[in-house]
């Protein structure tokens, strides 16, 4: 029977690294679950007057490597178990990048694109009144994550440092530029991705580079143009819509002007529509970029790629990872693939503190050398356990955690 519950897969694949790094009892336990987990309810007045209560949710999962970091989530399947799974992922990402934060994650149970631009700004307000307490520079920082953007960042800054009474800018990250943004933050996951895609392509000696991409939103989208521009050939991109093919490359630059104009990227003119599913297609490399789940027991077998990169969190299942091992297939995992965006939302907050600000170029080189750095931690790991890359990754990620929770005598 298959289990997609969030948090408990995540706890399934903490119990696999347990044994394999002798991880004792006392800080297994302790990773079992988030710190603290608070709830709040929303109360919007609506603009037809009527006023509508919203859930919402933040989950501080640990704190022993830095303050707690990860986005919030506006959206209507948000719940207790995925927002606190999603809060290990953080706290596991953060720790294999080596970079100086623990994880947390939050969510809202809404639809925004329900509702009006008023609304969500008294929506994020209100969000923010329910949590400021308990989040700050240095105790916890939120960010983006699905269906939030830099504005809504803005709003909340705004909220905190009104409730607050001082200027904070490393309270959140993913702000727009004006108020204490980074550059390079609004396409860093993919250009992260993008840099440990071309670390496992040189590992497995990958030669020919045809491309297919699952989800053409901000991540895969952006992925696909940075692939392209790099002399990969992307062949195949998927939306909620349908899927695309041409055998002699997709002009992105025309397909992101089509998907303007359309909506979606099915029925662009120089390519023809997928029948079947873009998991099937004849590439090297395959980009998950689209939603939780998405290659599972019953259709892991149908992939031919031999690498395929994470960049959404967790589009694979435990039994689609099994299956794609079997059949040998190179999977790097969403908690180094997707990284580069929590990597420079820490560049971000160093900024803030210091008030200066960094030169793109500079920003790149810094997230280059993490993502390699890392790469490289994650493969000798895979190594020296005979695994796959995640449980390399794991594994990484809680020996450096559990390192500070004996640090800090918490074992
Ligand atoms: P998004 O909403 O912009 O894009 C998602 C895309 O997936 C859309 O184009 C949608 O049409 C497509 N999609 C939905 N169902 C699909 C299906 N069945 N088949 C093919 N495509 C489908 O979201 P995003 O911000 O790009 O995030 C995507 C994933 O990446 C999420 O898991 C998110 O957590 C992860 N991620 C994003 C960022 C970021 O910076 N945007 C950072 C880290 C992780």
């Amino acid at each position: 029977m298959q289990n997609n519950d969030p948090f408990i897969g995540a706890q399934k694949q903490l119990e696999k690294v347990k044994k394999l790094i002798n991880l004792e009892d006392n800080i297994f336990e302790q990773l079992k679950s988030p710190q603290k987990f608070l709830e709040v309810s929303i109360p919007v007045k609506m603009d037809n007057g009527s006023l509508k209560v919203f859930k919402g949710f933040r989950s501080q999962f640990n704190n022993s490597r830095g303050p707690y970091k990860g986005g919030i989530r506006f959206h209507p399947q948000v719940n207790e178990s995925e927002v606190k799974a999603l809060s290990m992922w953080m706290a596991l990402k953060t720790a294999v990048v080596g970079i100086p934060l623990g994880g947390g994650k939050g969510g809202v149970i809404v639809n925004p694109k329900e509702l009006s631009a008023h609304e969500l700004e008294k929506l994020s307000r209100g969000y923010i009144q329910g949590i400021y307490k308990l989040i700050g520079p240095t105790v916890d920082v939120p960010a983006p994550d699905v269906y939030t953007d830099p504005k809504i960042m803005g709003w909340m800054l705004d909220e905190y440092e009104k409730l607050t009474g001082g200027g904070a800018p490393g309270v959140i990250t993913g702000k727009p530029l004006s108020i204490g943004g980074s550059k390079a933050r609004g396409y860093s996951t993919a250009q992260g991705g993008f840099y440990v895609l071309q670390q496992a392509v040189k590992k497995i000696k990958l030669k020919d580079l045809r491309v297919a991409v699952q989800g053409f939103g901000n991540a895969g989208a952006t992925m696909a143009k940075i692939v392209a521009e790099n002399g990969y050939n992307v062949v195949a991109v998927s939306d909620s819509h349908g899927g695309i093919y041409n055998a002699d490359g997709l002009d992105i630059e025309k397909l992101f002007q089509h998907k303007e104009k359309t909506g979606s990227v099915v029925n662009f003119a120089e390519a023809k529509n997928i029948e079947d599913d873009i998991l099937s297609q004849e590439v090297d490399i395959l980009i998950l970029a689209a939603l939780e789940n998405s290659v599972t027991l019953e259709n892991a077998d149908k992939i031919k790629a031999q690498l395929v990169i994470e960049l959404a969190n967790g589009p694979i299942t435990a039994e689609g990872d099994e299956i794609l091992s079997r059949i040998g297939a190179i999977v790097v995992p969403d908690i180094l693939a997707n990284a580069g965006g929590v990597a420079v939302s820490y560049f971000e907050q160093v900024q803030n503190a210091y008030g200066y600000y960094w030169e793109e170029k500079d920003i790149l080189e810094k997230l280059e050398k993490i993502m390699v750095e890392s790469f490289g931690e994650v493969w000798s790991r895979k190594e020296k356990y005979s695994s796959d890359m995640r449980t390399g990754a794991y594994a990484l990620a809680v020996e450096r955690i559990a390192q500070a929770m004996r640090d800090r005598g918490m074992a």
